[in-house]
């Protein structure tokens, strides 16, 4: 479970709630049982429940299991897509170890905002599930043009563009390998919506110096698979 405060060695936690409710509840703990904690600060700690009361539960850290996990600097800055398939990026995206996710508004989306709770409730049942010792940041969704604005020069900016650009494979690649690349080891992929970017769009995201276009294949893919598709492939030579 991930809790909202450092964690350490002898230090009581309390939870009410639906966390509370969760051990109490479905998982039916008792006083002696083990529980694994994560602050998102110091990683991953082994925990005994205390007392479980009818809306709380109180756990003592024992000792850390693990220290929080190296997170490859790759952000994931899809456009919003219709709630589920977005939902589906923010959970995948949390499984394959992003550090962060910029959602993007663009002139074609068809969705135009986020709740930002759901939106953290997913990320952080995702990271429980697949073991993660870090939460990837979750932002506000911004505007196209307020995300290329002053976008940081030492990352890279790769566009999934189905209209051609360098298969992401060798971009990637020649990108992670100093000897033979930029040696820039922060990125970002910028996904588009249903309809996909438009001209003028697409003219501004390749007037950032940092944006490379990549194909991810011949075919038009939904905004989800060429988010996920495309970070698994760069996770895949984070090689974390
Ligand atoms: N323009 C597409 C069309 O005419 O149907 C629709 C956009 S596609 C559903 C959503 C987004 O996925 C695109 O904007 C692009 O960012 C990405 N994408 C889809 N297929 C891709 C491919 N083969 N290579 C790279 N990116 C792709």
């Amino acid at each position: 479970l991930f809790v909202d405060l450092p964690l350490s060695d002898g230090v009581r936690v309390p939870l009410d709630g639906p966390q509370a409710h969760y051990l109490a509840r479905v998982m039916r703990v008792a006083p002696g049982d083990a529980v694994i904690l994560c602050d998102n600060r110091t990683g991953e700690w082994l925990a005994s429940v205390v007392e479980t009361g009818k809306r709380d539960v109180v756990l003592s850290v024992e000792r850390q299991l693990r220290h929080r996990e190296a997170v490859p600097d790759f952000w994931l800055c899809p456009a919003l897509l219709k709630k589920d398939r977005f939902d589906m990026v923010l959970e995948k995206a949390t499984e394959l170890g992003v550090a962060a996710i910029h959602p993007v508004v663009t002139r074609r989306c068809v969705a135009d905002k986020l709740n930002p709770d759901r939106a953290r409730t997913i990320v952080t049942e995702a990271a429980e599930q697949c073991a993660r010792t870090a939460l990837p940041e979750v932002h506000e969704p911004v505007k196209l043009d307020t995300l290329l604005c002053d976008w940081p020069g030492d990352r890279l900016l790769f566009f999934a563009d189905e209209e051609g650009g360098e298969p992401a494979a060798e971009a990637f690649a020649f990108a992670k390998f100093p000897e033979r690349g930029e040696g820039l080891h922060k990125a970002a992929l910028l996904v588009g919506p249903e309809g996909g970017f438009d001209d003028g769009e697409r003219e501004a995201i390749r007037a950032i110096p940092q944006a490379r276009p990549i194909s991810l294949g011949p075919r038009i893919l939904r905004g989800e698979t060429a988010a996920l598709a495309g970070t698994t492939l760069w996770m895949g030579l984070a090689g974390d």
